[in-house]
């Protein structure tokens, strides 16, 4: 099994890279267009262990060069990028590497460069890398990301190869998550896939939140407490907001994503129905819940708010 397999969507990118790799000809320059969060970087990666891979279905994951690729440690593919919090390329990054690109590789038959952001990279800089595309070292290959290809000056764009990197949509991105991030369960990855739009990387960067953690907890006990018809459990879960208007709203569209499954056929729904709750009650709980989050904002004194709610949703649930 390729390493391909597990990057989820973007089928064209990997039948390009596909391409190149059987062909044993890659171009010197490849640019990856994407938004933050869609994979550039490891997509980054994964054509790099391509290009140096000594096994079968490559990039395979097994073999040295791929080993030390997914591990960041080969010395001959190096990630080059701003530092952290500043949005441009230092000078001597760029002369380091105009330096290096003529150096022999160490193990591997050719080097490799990932540059991370070049959408942030002076014109200056890009004029120095331009001078390297032209005419590269041998065997050297450059991988570029970015988030949108028009902002390189055009004599770069023209001597790259542009990928276009999408997010790979809710469904792929709850199988991802559920692949990449340990002890998630099958609900939090499918509410941080909701809330980033099925972004992989902004979903990791949302889980990794405390805040939202907390918040996501909150929901799934509401829902749990709705499932049971658990009046005094759903007040209570509510009067731990009594202070915290945003996390209340964010808790309230959480809440109100998961329920939203529960009134539609939906591909999530049909999967696994995770809480019992009849379509009928869930759309009777969306309503005040919407209605809530109108009141929130509106800046409804947050106790009353809280009780108003519920009073409401416990309505939903009498028998
Ligand atoms: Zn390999």
């Amino acid at each position: 099994m390729s390493l391909l397999d597990q990057f989820y969507g973007n089928s064209k990118a990997k039948e390009a890279l596909v391409f190149y790799q059987r062909d044993g000809r890659f171009p010197h320059g490849i640019l990856l267009e994407g938004q933050e969060g869609c994979g550039r970087r490891t997509f980054a990666r994964l054509i790099a262990a391509a290009a140096l891979c000594e096994g079968e279905d490559a990039p395979c994951g097994r073999c040295r060069h791929c080993r030390k690729i997914l591990k960041e440690i080969h010395p001959d593919v190096q990630l080059i990028a701003p530092e952290p919090g500043k949005k441009s390329f230092k000078k001597e990054q760029v002369e380091r590497l105009r330096a290096d690109a003529w150096v022999k590789p160490n193990e591997a038959p050719r080097k490799i460069y990932i540059l991370c952001e070049t959408q942030y990279m002076t014109a200056w800089a890009q004029n120095a890398l331009l001078k390297l595309l032209e005419e590269p070292p041998a065997g050297v290959l450059f991988l570029l990301t970015c988030d949108n290809r028009f902002k390189l000056l055009e004599t770069v764009r023209s001597r790259v190869v542009a990928l276009t990197l999408e997010a790979p949509g809710e469904e792929l991105a709850e199988k991802a998550l559920l692949e990449q991030v340990p002890a998630l369960t099958q609900q939090q990855a499918r509410l941080a896939a909701m809330e980033s739009s099925g972004n992989v990387g902004r979903a990791k960067r949302l889980l990794a939140d405390e805040g939202y953690a907390a918040v996501m907890d909150k929901a799934a006990a509401l829902c749990e407490k709705m499932e049971k018809a658990d009046w005094f459990g759903i007040l209570q879960v509510l009067s731990g907001f009594e202070s915290d208007r945003e996390g209340l709203l964010q808790c309230l569209e959480q809440v109100r994503q998961l329920l939203a499954q529960n009134t539609k056929d939906s591909f999530f729904a049909k999967k696994d129905r995770q809480y019992r709750i009849l379509p009928l009650q869930a759309g009777q709980v969306l309503g005040i819940i919407e209605q809530g989050m109108e009141y929130a904002r509106q800046n409804m004194g947050m106790p009353l708010l809280t009780t108003w709610l519920g009073a409401g949703i416990g309505s939903a649930f009498e028998k």
